[in-house]
């Protein structure tokens, strides 16, 4: 059995922000998610090296979170450290003709950095609601963009401590996945884009297009981690999901959005074991009735016991 309780006083001694049994559904955009034994808010590179060779060294399992806007995290919560990265995590800067940003920053705010610099490439990601460290992770797309098209390389710590940097040829981008979905433990810190000079104002217009098209289209208004399943070969999953009738379908508070039957709403109340109840149930119903077996596109963490 580790003790939480030594982390607690190395994060209190390197002057590492945390907060003890605090509700993942304070940090997920479903917010659903019982508490994070240990949730640390790490300001920089150096204070995150440190923490992650501590939970090493006291055999503490480490979770990574971004902005939770594709988690579904157990009703039990996260059993040892939860990293979620903050403040100091979220800047953006020049370097040799390319854009760095930081993990924790928004790609939101990165997109409006582009804007104001007339950088063009990035603007398929206004709207998405993630952190650049969960969508390199996710290699997150929309609108026929992808973070591939814009990554020129992608800087982790492993969880020894040692910061690694990996060209976009070695980052494995595929269809929501990176080299990261298979490498257990390693915390994104930032990457650098190449985008290229373009006109702000047709910048701006197909920015406020792509967000009318996500208001009109996904229920932004509810809790919802987005699309919950993958786009299967052939087909789309919210078109499928309606055919066999499932708009509405609730379980809980977990309803199959009327607006996009793609996503699951929380329309309160709603527990992770709910979602799972829910996605299980059109997993079944679209596999008897269409054919096609839909994935999850949703990342579950957490413990075990929902
Ligand atoms: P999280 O949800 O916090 O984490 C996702 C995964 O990334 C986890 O496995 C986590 O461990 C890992 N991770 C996060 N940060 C790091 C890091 N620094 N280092 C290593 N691993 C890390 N996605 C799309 O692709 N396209 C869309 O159009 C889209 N629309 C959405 C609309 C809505 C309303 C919502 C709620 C979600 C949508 N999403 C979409 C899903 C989501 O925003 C993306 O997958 C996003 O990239 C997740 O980023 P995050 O920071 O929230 O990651």
């Amino acid at each position: 059995m580790y003790a939480i309780s030594a982390l607690r006083e190395f994060c209190a001694a390197i002057g590492c922000e945390y907060l003890s049994e605090e509700p993942m559904s304070r940090h997920t955009t479903f917010k659903i998610g019982g508490p994070a034994e240990l949730l640390a808010l790490p300001s920089s590179t150096d204070m995150l090296r440190r923490l992650l060779c501590k939970c090493r060294e006291l055999d503490i399992p480490v979770t990574v979170v971004g902005r939770g806007s594709n988690l579904l995290v157990s009703d039990g919560g996260i059993a040892g450290c939860v990293v979620c990265l903050g403040a100091g995590f979220s800047n953006i800067r020049r370097e040799d003709g390319l854009v760095v940003c930081s993990a924790g920053t928004s790609l939101t705010e990165l997109c409006r950095y582009a804007l104001a610099n007339g950088l063009t490439g990035l603007e398929f990601a206004y709207g998405i609601p993630g952190s650049v460290g969960g969508a390199v992770y996710m290699n997150a797309g929309a609108y026929g963009g992808e973070l591939k098209d814009a990554v020129v390389f992608s800087r982790h710590l492993t969880p020894e401590g040692e910061l690694v940097t990996l060209g976009a040829e070695q980052l494995g981008f595929g269809y929501r996945r990176s080299v990261y979905t298979e490498m257990h433990g390693c915390i994104i810190v930032e990457a650098g884009f190449r985008l290229l000079p373009g006109d702000p104002e047709a910048i701006r217009a197909r920015m406020d297009d792509l967000m009318g098209r996500r208001r009109a289209k996904q229920p932004v208004e509810l809790p919802s981690a987005g699309s919950v399943f993958k786009r299967p070969e052939g087909a789309f999953a919210g078109a499928l999901i309606e055919k066999c009738g499932l708009k509405g379908r609730a379980v809980g508070g977990a309803v199959v959005s009327e607006k996009h039957a793609g996503f699951i709403v929380n329309t309160g109340g709603a527990t992770c074991r709910d979602v799972e109840t829910l996605v299980r149930l059109i997993q079944d119903e679209v596999l008897e009735k269409t054919g096609f077996a839909l994935e999850c596109e949703i990342k579950r963490t957490g413990k075990t016991d929902s």
